[in-house]
């Protein structure tokens, strides 16, 4: 290697070749062994679960094209990039060497590299611009699978799948933008929309003084008398700064409205949008998210002055989608690596996975994520078929939706931590991959309408849209009768709802996910994993306790975790 300079790719092909036998010059004390080899050259996209739910949901036709993104998302390449993209973190700069304001975020290569991949196979607004059925629950898979890669830049490509059905609310702007926030290229940089030949959006509503309560915004909008507003005021968290397209909350004369703002304006010009900060957070380090004040920055209206809420919550809508898809991706990954390890480490004279405590760990991680795709997929179902017009569909996934949301973001942390705990020390160890999975699990459960805020939520869709509760239970209703607990849960779930309580929101919401899991997975899932699901998760005489590897003697551990786990595949 001497001379040449190691290019991420190198890296990456080091990472899978060196092992026993490398070269070294320092003589060796001993030899490496009982450690799994890397996980790396895989097909992210050989899920089971996942891709029934794919041919269910109607989009069998994506499935090569699946598969094609599942072997790069395993591929060691990918893994670099995600590797490299958080632990380079991107940087503010906010004036140049003259003291000019600049406000631009620099990424490293890889996060590039990363939205390129997620650009091009169309993870972002291409299905609303695909006649075809199924093109929403394609996306959803992509998004699943590529995610493995790295959660960060899910975010832009998330808020740019979501932002079309609020932008709709302007015809105007749709019309001039959504061709381009739909186009397979990915164009970095501030350049005027217009010019580009790919768009990004994101998102601005929570201020310093609440998030939630986004009615509390102050940032004022003064039409400017051109059929433009100026807003002034400032945004807490702006997440991918970078983009082109915001939509923004702002306290317009005629109350709370949207408005689409651009980052640089038709003329070349920086839009008066500046960045203050960026956060240190916990995880999800290779997204930038700013702290963003506004100076009389343009914007235009979306949707009537008055109603910001009721049409920038559409945007909220499939962004909320994607915490739950995001989270099967993180619970997937998390068994895979577990399962990897188990398969390949041996304790006490036997691997790991054969030690019945440890099959019992695996088999109960890898029922919650298969519980999750399950209901991730059929949720992206509704979304597609809502999508092309199926009230009833848009009716189920109005509660079903704020209920997941609720539900399996919760699950996430403990799942990700049990996970790590599979690999033991290496598991604490950045290199394994688990503690950034660990950092980002709880993430989802913030975004887009936190845990008390979602499950709130699903009681005011409950209360206040009665036709969302019918069409629940109907879906609910047919898995009658194949499963005993599924009934006497969805009996009780049905007694519970008739008088719902706030302070029992949360009780609801998990009781409606876990119904709707159990029912999906009675219906689709694999026997062996819906009935471990069904004693352990629904059953009230269960004999299931609150840690992960609690499941009952007699589940079929075994077929459950072979599910789980990954064949490297021939290089
Ligand atoms: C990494 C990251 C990126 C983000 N990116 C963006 C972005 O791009 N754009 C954007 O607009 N925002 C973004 N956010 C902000 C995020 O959406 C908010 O943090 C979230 O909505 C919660 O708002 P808050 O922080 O003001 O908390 P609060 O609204 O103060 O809520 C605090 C707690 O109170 C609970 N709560 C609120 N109301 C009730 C109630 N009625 N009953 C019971 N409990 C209640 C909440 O569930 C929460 O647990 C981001 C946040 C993070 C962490």
């Amino acid at each position: 290697m001497a001379g040449k300079i190691r290019t991420p790719v190198d890296v990456a092909d080091l990472a899978v070749t060196d092992g026993p036998g490398a070269e070294s010059d320092m003589p060796s004390t001993h030899e490496v062994f009982n450690q799994p080899p890397v996980l790396a050259g895989y097909d992210v996209a050989a899920d089971p679960a996942m891709l029934d739910a794919l041919r269910r949901e109607g989009a069998g036709w994506a499935e090569d094209g699946i598969r094609e993104l599942g072997r790069l998302a395993g591929s060691a390449r990918a893994q670099e990039w995600g590797r490299q993209a958080n632990e380079h973190p991107p940087v503010l700069r906010t004036h140049d060497r003259f003291g000019h304001r600049l406000d631009e975020v620099e990424y490293h290569p890889a996060w590039h590299e990363l939205m390129t991949v997620a650009v091009r196979h169309g993870l972002h607004a291409p299905p609303w611009r695909d006649p075809r059925p199924g093109a929403h629950v394609a996306r959803a898979a992509g998004f699943y699978v590529w995610g493995t890669a790295d959660a960060g830049h899910c975010c832009p490509i998330s808020m740019t799948y979501a932002i079309v059905p609020a932008l709709r609310h302007a015809p105007e702007l749709a019309g001039r933008f959504e061709p381009l926030l739909a186009t397979r290229e990915y164009d970095f940089g501030l350049r005027p929309p217009g010019t580009k030949r790919g768009l990004l959006a994101g998102m601005s509503m929570t201020e310093k003084q609440g998030g939630s309560d986004v009615r509390a915004n102050t940032t004022r909008a003064a039409p400017a008398g051109d059929g433009s507003y100026l807003l002034t005021g400032h945004k807490w968290f702006t997440s991918a700064p970078m983009g082109d397209l915001f939509l923004v909350l702002a306290q317009a004369p005629g109350g709370l409205s949207c408005f689409l703002l651009p980052r640089v304006l038709p003329d070349g010009s920086r839009n008066g949008m500046h960045l203050q900060r960026l956060k240190d957070k916990l995880g999800n380090r290779s997204n930038a998210s700013a702290e963003v004040e506004y100076h009389e920055a343009a914007a235009w209206l979306v949707g009537d002055e008055g109603r910001g809420v009721r049409t920038i919550i559409e945007m909220v809508n499939m962004t909320r989608l994607d915490c739950v898809l995001g989270t099967a991706t993180g619970m997937r990954a998390g068994v895979t690596l577990a399962a990897h390890h188990a398969a390949h480490r041996m304790a006490f004279g036997r691997k790991l996975v054969d030690q019945p405590l440890m099959a019992n760990v695996l088999a109960d991680l890898a029922i919650e994520s298969e519980a999750t795709t399950l209901a991730a997929f059929r949720l992206a179902g509704a979304t597609d078929r809502a999508a092309r017009g199926d009230d009833q569909e848009a009716a189920f996934r109005r509660l079903a939706l704020a209920a997941t949301k609720y539900w399996v973001c919760k699950r996430a942390p403990v799942h990700a931590a049990e996970a790590l705990e599979c690999l033991g020390g290496n598991g604490y160890v950045e290199e394994s991959g688990m503690p950034r999975l660990y950092r980002e699990a709880p993430l989802a459960s913030i975004w887009e309408g936190s845990g008390n805020v979602a499950a709130l939520d699903a009681l005011r869709a409950l209360t206040r849209q009665p036709e969302t509760a019918e069409a629940f239970f109907a879906e609910l209703d047919q898995a009658a009768g194949a499963d005993r607990r599924l009934d006497q849960a969805i009996a009780r779930l049905r007694k519970e709802v008739s008088d719902p309580a706030e302070e029992r929101a949360r009780w609801l919401a998990e009781a409606m996910a876990l119904t709707l899991q159990g029912a999906l997975l009675v219906r689709y899932g694999h026997p062996a994993v819906a009935d471990a699901f069904a004693v352990s998760r629904l059953g009230d005489d269960a004999g299931w306790g609150r840690a992960y590897g609690t499941l009952p003697s007699g589940t079929d551990a075994a077929a459950i975790v072979s599910r789980a786990t990954p064949e490297i595949l021939p290089r």
